[in-house]
């Protein structure tokens, strides 16, 4: 574990994010390229087939100052408008990514996703460098992250009689998807493809090694109360990765015979400590009988499958 203080790490990771993207674009520009413009295509341009590197920052803060199982005031450190520490303008959550954009040796100055600038204690920043490159233009280059929610002792969500387990469903699911993507020619990896608990670290930290330009989470859902709510629900938490969210709620809720929740922002952390395109999908309620009889019905990880395929197809579509 990194030491209060010490903040350079030299770790390099593929950013794919395309509006945390133009940010990054944008201040390297300023700092280093003088007046260059930075229209899309030129982005395109330069991003094709050279990764760039920018510093990015995640926030740090020290493990024993907060409870990792309740959200609360600690899981945030103080966002201030200057380096006196007077004005307090805003807040980042542990562990998620800013863009950095300058320091002094007490404070970081950073942009956060939704683009408040201001200041974090240098101790709250772990700056590191990161390799940036756009989507792909082609299916063939296109790399996919699957995770299978849950797993080993992590049930995760029961069906109302507690004979159908999350944890096997989302597995099943996930290969499932993986078959047909990779029928496609996409590029596929899995953080498991077997009956095995991992932490939320070893998740994110097995996804960021594979550099994807997509990262798929795949859950079922719960309500506390049996038959209280049903659907389908897409996640994303850095704005960057709502489009994309956008486009597999659209193609899931036309393909898939369940209500849609549409599209909604999720503090996970699966996505929170992934600065790339990264969404979590909630594939129906387990403990709704209504959602279980489909969810559980002939063809319907194939479909959820298709619709996936369609939905990186148009991605892809958007970026030629
Ligand atoms: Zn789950």
């Amino acid at each position: 574990m990194k030491k209060k203080g010490k903040l350079v790490i030299g770790t390099t990771m593929i950013l794919l994010f395309a509006a945390g993207f133009a940010v990054l674009r944008n201040d390297q520009s300023a700092r280093e390229e003088s007046q260059e413009s930075t229209s899309q295509t030129e982005l395109n341009a330069q991003t094709e087939e050279t990764a760039q590197t920018a510093s990015m920052v995640q926030i740090y803060v020290d493990p024993s100052e907060y409870d990792a199982a309740i959200e609360s005031e600690n899981d945030y450190v103080p966002i201030y408008q200057s380096t006196s520490q007077e004005t307090v303008i805003g807040k980042i959550h542990r562990g998620s990514w800013a863009t950095f954009i300058s320091q002094t040796e007490d404070m970081v100055e950073i942009q956060t996703d939704d683009g408040v600038t201001g200041y974090i204690e240098k101790q709250s920043a772990s700056i590191q460098e990161a390799a940036l490159s756009a989507i792909p233009k082609d299916l063939s280059n296109f790399k996919v992250v699957l995770d299978a929610g849950h797993g080993g002792e992590d049930s995760g969500a029961l069906s109302t009689d507690q004979t159908i387990l999350e944890k096997d469903l989302t597995l099943a699911t996930v290969q499932t998807i993986g078959e047909v993507l990779t029928e496609a020619g996409i590029q596929v990896s899995y953080t498991r493809t077997e009956d095995r608990y991992l932490s939320l670290s070893d998740i994110t930290a097995a996804s960021l090694s594979e550099e994807p330009d997509l990262f798929i989470s795949i859950h079922y859902d719960n309500s506390e109360i049996p038959n209280s709510n049903q659907g389908l629900t897409t996640y994303y938490y850095y704005t960057g990765a709502k489009e994309m969210a956008e486009t597999i709620t659209a193609n899931l809720s036309s393909s898939v015979a369940l209500s849609s929740n549409g599209t909604r922002f999720g503090n996970y952390y699966v996505l929170r400590e992934q600065y790339l395109p990264a969404v979590l999908l909630e594939l129906g309620y387990l403990n709704s009988d209504n959602d279980l009889a489909m969810i559980t019905s002939e063809g319907y990880d194939q479909r959820v499958a298709q619709a996936l395929l369609t939905a990186i197809e148009e991605i892809v579509e958007a970026e030629e």
